[in-house]
């Protein structure tokens, strides 16, 4: 039987414009760094990408080297798309990004024209699209010059390969440089990715001005701290969990204070009638200059209470103060 998505799949969602671009996006959007790999059941991940769909969720977020192994993501997404999602694509915005190392030898890392745009085809070809919605500069490479690596993003729009650029893990200078020499080529910068939560407000100290400045939307990434800002660690470390799978969290991530934090901001969500997970995306969506939060869920439940996460009520100055107290220094 073919699949078919929910007729009522836009009925509560309400997208925010990625800056000054004509490009709206779902508050949460979903990210496929981690669980869809060729280390995961691809019916689990299957099941997440349609679930997200048919909830409203139509950015999805991948990069070159997502696995296991690197391109798995691209691949696994390639393969939903190919089968059960073929009719909506035109309802789909795909972002990809190429910056961290990929394959070997010279041109498989940094910032380099001669790796973006192999990347990139490469992407397409793992995908199966005719073309990403928006490319990426993973981070800044300061072996090569801005100049080249903007140059190779505005290449990849006017080559039909992309519709939209962004940079992402770039300083507030970089970012403004970055956005001044797209504007000269008439490519806007139209997305920043950093990293941003209640345990890592660093964006805070510039990058969120400077994509504003801008005109570029915000795209943020890890919004519950790999899972710390959700339930998953209040009592322990559990087996299957990120911080025992991954090589990007280990179990010395889980440090008693960031636990102690997270029990605590876990009793503010609680007198919300919210989650944990739904208190810390509520408040990177507090501020209208992030467009979207990027999560990663590793089930079809874990996705849908966090979508939630928008229908509860504003956060109030008074709750905002709480948990000022409890995020991280
Ligand atoms: P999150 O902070 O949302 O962490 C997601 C993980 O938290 C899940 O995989 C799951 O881990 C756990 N989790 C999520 N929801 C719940 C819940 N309701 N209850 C319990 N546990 C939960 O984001 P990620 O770190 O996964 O990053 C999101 C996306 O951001 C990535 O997929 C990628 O697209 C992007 N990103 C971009 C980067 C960049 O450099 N530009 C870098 C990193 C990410 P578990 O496996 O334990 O279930």
């Amino acid at each position: 039987t073919t699949w078919a998505a929910s007729p009522d799949r836009y009925a509560s969602t309400d997208y925010r414009r990625a800056g000054r671009s004509g490009l709206l996006l779902p508050p949460v959007s979903l990210g496929l760094w981690q669980n869809f790999g060729d280390d995961r059941a691809p019916e689990t991940a299957r099941a997440i990408l349609l679930r997200a769909f048919d909830l409203g969720v139509t950015h999805l977020d991948l990069a070159n080297n997502y696995g296991p192994p690197y391109g798995a993501a691209e691949s696994r997404f390639g393969q939903v798309l190919a089968g059960d999602l073929r009719p909506y694509r035109d309802e789909i915005v795909v972002s990809t990004k190429a910056g961290y190392d990929m394959w070997p030898g010279p041109y498989g890392d940094g910032g380099s024209r001669k790796y973006l745009l192999a990347s990139l085809d490469q992407s397409l070809r793992r995908t199966g699209l005719e073309y990403v919605d928006v490319f990426y500069s993973h981070r800044r490479d300061p072996g090569t010059p801005l100049e080249e690596t903007m140059g190779a993003l505005d290449a990849a729009v006017r080559s039909g390969r992309a519709l939209y650029v962004g940079i992402s893990n770039y300083s507030p200078e970089d970012t403004a440089a970055a956005a001044a020499i797209l504007a000269g080529l008439g490519t806007p910068l139209v997305l920043h990715q950093p990293r941003y939560s209640i345990f890592d407000r660093r964006p805070e100290a510039g990058v969120l001005d400077a994509a504003e400045a801008a005109g570029a939307g915000v795209a943020v990434f890890s919004p519950l701290a790999q899972g710390r800002l959700t339930d998953r660690y209040l009592r322990g470390v559990p087996e299957g969990s990120r911080a025992t799978r991954s090589t990007y969290l280990s179990r010395d991530d889980v440090t008693d204070d960031l636990t102690a934090r997270a029990r605590a901001l876990d009793e503010i969500a609680t007198g919300r009638g919210q989650t944990l997970a739904q208190l810390a995306l509520a408040w990177v969506l507090r501020d209208p200059r992030v467009t979207t939060a990027i999560i990663g869920a590793s089930s079809v439940e874990q996705l849908e209470g966090n979508l939630r996460a928008t229908q509860g009520p504003p956060l109030g100055d008074d709750e905002l103060a709480a948990v000022e107290r409890w995020a991280a220094p």
